[in-house]
């Protein structure tokens, strides 16, 4: 039986809902920790503050150089970061975070399980951008991003799933992470 935490791991272009099913995930799971996320971006004005650690670069960069890390990485000119996770004993670590990070974590802990989420079309995608507040500029350069951030996603993933209903895809989630805890626990029923 394996004593180490599960890392999950969702990715996904911005505005596919990742965070949404991140938050549903901890209600359904009481097992699964969420990490709060340090960035230098700016609150968004449809933020309540909690979303992240809002920090200034020069704090930010005081951390990495202090090791506090486990993954951190720059995108679209702003800095996001997961601090070393601090979960309560026995909880599995639930990670919200983009593929730079992803690689980084999945060096570290091979055992990490990745979930790409899709939107159901890249127009619904568009649409979910624009309702967060950001810039028309700032969703253009999000969207351009984001084939290549598909790309890297399929390469990394190791579960693929369609957001078309939040509900359905946090529950198909949950029934993959339970089946790995299961291995874990019986890893001679492995194959
Ligand atoms: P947003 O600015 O839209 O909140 O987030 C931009 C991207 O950064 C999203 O894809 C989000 O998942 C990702 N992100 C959030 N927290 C972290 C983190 O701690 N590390 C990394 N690498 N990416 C993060």
């Amino acid at each position: 039986m394996s004593a180490d935490p599960l890392i999950a791991v969702l990715i996904g272009p911005g505005g596919v809902g990742k965070g949404t099913i991140a938050q549903r995930l901890t209600e359904l799971d009481n097992g699964l920790w969420l990490s709060r996320s340090w960035t230098t971006r700016p609150q968004r004005p449809t933020e309540t503050g909690s979303e992240y650690n809002f920090v200034d670069r020069a704090t930010f960069e005081q951390a990495i150089a202090a090791d506090q890390f486990l993954e951190w990485a720059e995108f679209h000119g702003n800095l996001y970061g997961t601090p070393l996770p601090k979960a309560p004993n026995n909880a599995d670590i639930l990670l919200e975070i983009e593929v730079q990070g992803a690689e980084q974590v999945r060096r570290a802990n091979a055992d990490a399980v990745v979930f790409l989420i899709l939107p159901p079309s890249m127009e619904e995608l568009e649409d979910r951008l624009r309702v967060r507040g950001d810039s028309d500029d700032h969703v253009a350069r999000r969207l351009s991003s984001t084939p290549s951030e598909l790309n890297k996603g399929h390469e990394l993933a190791t579960y693929v799933l369609v957001n078309d209903d939040v509900e359905t895809v946090s529950r198909e989630i949950l029934s993959i992470l339970e089946g790995l805890r299961l291995q874990r626990r019986n890893p001679s029923e492995k194959e």
